[in-house]
């Protein structure tokens, strides 16, 4: 299989080959598009298997197929993507990559941790926040502040990690974020889960959140 065959966006097709990569891995060949369909994907995978950028490289192309209208700066941060991870090492790795493949486009991404000032992550997420890439704690009090982050325009919700999330007593906090997401404006919500291992409490988690007739288990 080729990148070139999947039907994406050229300036997404570019960024990849800036990032050097020449064919898909297999996470990439499956999710790519299972996510250009529309569908919801729950996905075992492993750090090194390339699942950062299998969901990136969809989700970036859709967003761009839409038309780049200029970013309007508002005060309040609309991501459209909302990526959620339990470490801010995995944040931060998640980040370089949406900034590789987002390359030359308008879409924005912000990434937003517990530990660091909040007034420094609220400033550059008024810059733009297209793709919000967030651990749980630091999201939960992004949300509580409702002139910083509004989750009105999530489209593409991504649970990355599930198992350290929900090992680490976040199932509260995810529970709370993916409701917080479920009340917006599109009734056309992807929701996408990977995880290493996928015992009973991932497997509750994405029964709540995927329709199971519409989901790839990889
Ligand atoms: P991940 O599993 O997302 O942590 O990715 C592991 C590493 O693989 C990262 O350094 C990526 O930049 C790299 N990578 C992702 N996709 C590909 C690909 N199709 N070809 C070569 N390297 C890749």
């Amino acid at each position: 299989r080729r990148f070139e065959d999947a039907g994406l966006h050229p300036a997404v097709l570019d960024n990849i080959k800036k990032c050097g990569y020449i064919h898909p891995t297999p996470i990439q060949a499956y999710t790519i598009p299972a996510v250009l369909q529309g569908k919801d994907v729950v996905a075992v995978a492993q750090t090194g298997s390339g699942k950062t950028s299998a969901y990136m490289i969809p989700i970036v192309s859709k967003l761009m197929g839409k038309g780049m209208k200029l970013r309007t700066r508002t005060t309040v941060a609309h991501p459209l993507v909302l990526i959620i991870v339990p470490t801010r090492e995995l944040a931060i790795q998640i980040f370089d990559e949406a900034r590789r493949l987002t390359y030359r486009s308008m879409l924005r991404p912000c990434v937003a941790y517990g530990g660091f000032p909040m007034g420094t992550q609220r400033d550059e997420m008024r810059k733009g926040c297209d793709v919000l890439i967030a651990t749980p704690g630091r999201l939960k009090h992004l949300m509580e502040e409702p002139e910083i982050l509004s989750m009105s325009k999530v489209k593409f919700t991504v649970i990355d990690e599930a198992d350290e999330l929900l090992n680490n007593d976040w199932a509260d906090e995810l529970d709370h974020i993916l409701r917080g997401g479920d009340s917006n404006e599109n009734p056309d919500h992807t929701y996408m889960m990977f995880s290493a291992t996928f015992p009973r409490a991932q497997r509750e988690l994405a029964s709540e959140w995927m329709s199971e007739d519409d989901y790839v288990q990889i």
